[in-house]
């Protein structure tokens, strides 16, 4: 849809965890791993677990904290289960798509949590609805369910996942219980990130690494693009299948500057790592002699770190700063439900320093602009406190098409540098001055080819065939019909 807004319905962008343990309960660790993942997802939270016999769930509205007391946690029997929390969409406070989506069928019983988002929903909603299967949420997670609780009617597990495989097109990394047994896939692309760790008595999955480390668990490695790996359910290994081989990744670049948390490993890059050199190209793209380097936090802090240590090393004279202060107990701006809104929350929640800034030249850096709203008060905010200049400089490329592969963005209308060149952006947020940094830079930092990225929100060309939208690759629609199109041989 050329509005950007997006044609399958609700979205799921989210965090996902599965545990197989050697006999301990699972409920706990994934409890504690939801909680290093609260940042992809706050609007709600649950676990399911098998205890072998039967399957155990609690699902609910709100932060992992609030989502579950200490009895909630016990009543999980099982030492295999998976867990998953859920990001907010602008406007929809939904519990219909609360996760993870647990089903009862003739082949067992079927947990899943999703990451990502499929482009072929309505399509296969329609298909599967005029065979009988009845749909009680709008979200892609239950057709996947669906998709695959059919399969597995008729095949084995492996054989299972490699159909529904066959049959979803889009962006999902999937942590799943079929009774006791939890697996992980990551689709063809591997557009969302999940990894695999293991624990002193067990193996897990995680959408990010820093979940693994909470449980004082070593990351063993990525899921590859297109691979099925199975816990065992005793705890003592897992197994991988590469189901699905596609000529190119399409891993989101926003993962790194956004949205993942410093601290974790995804494909290969510590995320730290990468903002620093995010910060340290834009310093050497577009790098401008000011007083003082603020960044925004929290999100702007590793870019601008490494902003102000290229351009020291390069003999500018720049102090590095934190002067603009958080206030920690503002919910996010970004989705607040109107403009006004954001504007008053930006405000209560950054204050700069009068005294790192009054009479100085400054240059504001943060990861990304989408609206416009942060920056734009931040520049009013900072010359209200005496800044004799104010320069931006921003750690990705200019956002100018919206997401359909997971991460909430905003339609394309309400996206500032949507129709707008940079000059342009500069003139809307007031500031001195403005630059974004290139796709290549990008690129670079991560240390992917750009064919093995999504850049879809900065290029408005996805990797996904998305009906009004244009492709940057062929995209290989899987085939419908039920055959097993686009899937590697057995
Ligand atoms: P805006 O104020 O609309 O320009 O949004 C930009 C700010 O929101 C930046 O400070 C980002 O750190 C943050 N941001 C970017 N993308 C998202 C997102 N998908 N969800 C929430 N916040 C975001």
């Amino acid at each position: 849809m050329p509005d950007g807004r997006h044609p399958e319905g609700p979205t799921e962008k989210c965090g996902v965890v599965g545990v197989s343990l050697d006999g301990r309960e699972a409920a706990r660790p994934l409890y504690y791993s939801l909680y290093a993942l609260q940042h992809r997802g706050q609007e709600s939270a649950g676990i399911v677990t098998h205890d072998g016999f039967q399957q155990h769930s609690h699902v609910e509205m709100g932060l992992v904290g609030d989502a579950f007391d200490a009895g909630d946690v016990e009543s999980l029997n099982g030492s295999n289960g998976i867990g998953h929390v859920r990001y907010p969409t602008a406007g929809s406070v939904d519990s219909c798509c609360a996760q993870p989506f647990s089903v009862s069928f003739k082949s067992g019983s079927l947990g899943l949590s999703h990451n990502g988002n499929l482009v072929n929903t309505a399509e296969l909603r329609e298909e599967l609805a005029a065979k009988g299967h009845a749909f009680t949420s709008d979200g892609d997670t239950e057709v996947i369910a669906h998709e695959l609780a059919r399969n597995l009617l008729e095949a084995d597990l492996v054989r299972a996942v490699k159909r529904m495989m066959s049959r979803v097109h889009g962006s999902y990394s999937l942590t799943i219980t079929h009774d006791d047994t939890v697996l992980g896939v990551r689709d063809p692309q591997g557009n969302r990130p999940l990894c695999i760790g293991e624990l002193d008595d067990g193996y897990m999955l995680a959408s990010e690494s820093a979940a693994i480390d909470v449980l004082d668990g070593e990351l063993v490695r990525d899921v590859e693009p297109g691979e099925l790996v199975v816990l065992r359910p005793d705890g003592s290994g897992f197994d991988s299948y590469q189901l699905v081989e596609a000529d190119d990744a399409a891993h989101c670049f926003f993962e790194h500057v956004y949205f993942a948390r410093p601290d974790s490993r995804i494909d290969g890059s510590l995320v730290y790592d990468v903002r620093r050199e995010l910060g340290r190209k834009l310093w050497e793209e577009g790098g401008v002699d000011t007083d003082v380097v603020l960044p925004v936090p929290d999100s702007g802090r590793a870019f601008a770190s490494g902003y102000a240590d290229a351009a020291q090393a390069d003999g500018a004279d720049v102090e590095f700063a934190e002067g603009l202060m958080k206030n920690r107990y503002v919910g996010r701006t970004f989705i607040m439900p109107t403009q006004d809104a954001r504007e008053r929350a930006v405000r209560l929640k950054l204050n700069p320093i009068k005294d790192v800034v009054e009479g100085r030249t400054v240059t504001v850096i943060d990861d990304s602009i989408v609206r416009g709203t942060t920056s734009t008060q931040l520049v009013e905010l900072l010359r209200d406190v005496g800044a004799e200049a104010v320069h931006m400089r921003i750690g990705a490329p200019p956002i100018a098409a919206p997401c359909y592969m997971g991460i909430d963005m905003a339609s394309r209308e309400e996206l500032i540098a949507a129709g707008r060149d940079v000059e342009e952006i500069r003139q809307e947020i007031g500031a001195d001055s403005l630059s974004y940094l290139s796709v290549d830079a990008v690129a670079d930092a991560l240390e992917e080819s750009r064919t093995d990225l999504c850049l879809g929100c900065v290029t408005g060309e996805y990797p996904y065939d998305i009906e009004g939208e244009a492709a940057d690759r062929d995209v290989a629609r899987p085939d419908i019909d039920g055959a097993e199109a686009g899937v590697a041989d057995d």
